[in-house]
């Protein structure tokens, strides 16, 4: 364990890696939302990445088509923050279909619904309150732990080892952390299938955010305040649109990751083809290639 165990919460650590990995160095790709081509601009001088409206971008900069008014870039991030479900690993995996599934059922048995109504259930709650678990918290006086555990007992063997991923992690400049709605224990599963676990300096689950689920506020407030974060040196990648709206706020630069799992209107609303909002800043459809771009750009 290196200096920046400083930042750890208590007992938090996942250990991490300094060593600097051979990353892959391509042209950037553009960003395509739910598989479709949509030009957002490449950084060389044409549409929304013009580079010559903004002389801090750099070609890895897939700016939104609101990128010139939140003009926010990577140059002087120092600590990369990473949702996990749908972000670090692809939702073509459907991992997070046999969490959804999960949830269904233990909504089912608690309450003695159809499976039908669990599912409507489930969604209702996810979007009224932002977890289904914080629902069934508010509602039904759910212990969060009991429900966290079902939710979570799924079989992680979908999700294959990603070295460009890791060697792309590697070689950021900086604090490294997943910052999950979900558990540690899912999340360290997750990362250690990737490859990925050691790259990071910490973990921060729904139970660090006392079950107050991403985007509300005071749980990025205490995530920053706990890992020592100044948001204006913070990235953060999210598959959901809305949960970026708190990141923005606050000072962060976001990065909007392509999930297939579209389950939520901000999300469903960008697929069809509208414009993201000025929160989300930057795109991309690929996580590994944009922060191995990144990672190359600042070793420079
Ligand atoms: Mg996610």
């Amino acid at each position: 364990m290196g200096s920046n165990q400083s930042h750890m919460g208590k007992g938090k650590s996942v250990g991490h890696t300094r060593a600097n990995g051979n990353h892959a160095v391509g042209e950037p790709r553009l960003p395509r939302p739910h598989g479709t081509p949509r030009d957002y601009g490449d950084g060389d001088g044409g549409g929304h990445g013009d580079l010559g409206d903004c002389g801090n971008h750099t070609r890895v900069c897939y700016r939104t088509p609101h990128g010139g008014s939140a003009c926010r870039c990577f140059e002087r991030a120092s600590v990369w923050i990473f949702d996990l479900d749908n972000t670090l690993y692809p939702a073509s995996s459907n991992l997070f279909d046999q969490i959804a599934e999960r949830m269904n059922l233990f909504i089912e048995r608690l309450l003695g619904l159809s499976r039908e109504a669990a599912q409507e259930l489930r969604r209702r709650y996810y979007l009224e309150f932002g977890t289904t678990l914080a629902g069934l918290m508010a509602r039904h006086g759910v212990a969060p732990d009991a429900f966290l555990s079902f939710v979570h007992d799924i079989d992680h063997s979908p999700i294959a080892a990603d070295p460009p991923l890791a060697r792309a992690l590697a070689a950021l400049p900086g604090r490294r952390y997943i910052f999950t709605n979900g558990t540690r224990r899912h999340a360290e599963c997750v990362a250690a299938r990737l490859g990925v676990l050691d790259h990071f300096d910490g973990i921060f689950d729904i139970a660090d955010a006392a079950y107050v689920p991403k985007p509300h506020r005071a749980t990025f407030e205490r995530f920053c305040e706990r890992l020592e974060v100044a948001p204006p040196e913070a990235v953060m990648f999210e598959d959901l649109p809305h949960n970026l709206e708190t990141a923005h706020a606050l000072g962060m630069t976001t990065v909007l990751v392509h999930s297939s799992y579209d389950d939520h209107p901000s999300q469903r609303e960008i697929a069809a083809g509208a414009p993201p909002p000025a929160h989300v800043h930057h795109m991309t459809d690929d996580l590994a290639h944009f922060v191995g771009q990144l990672a190359a750009r600042r070793a420079r």
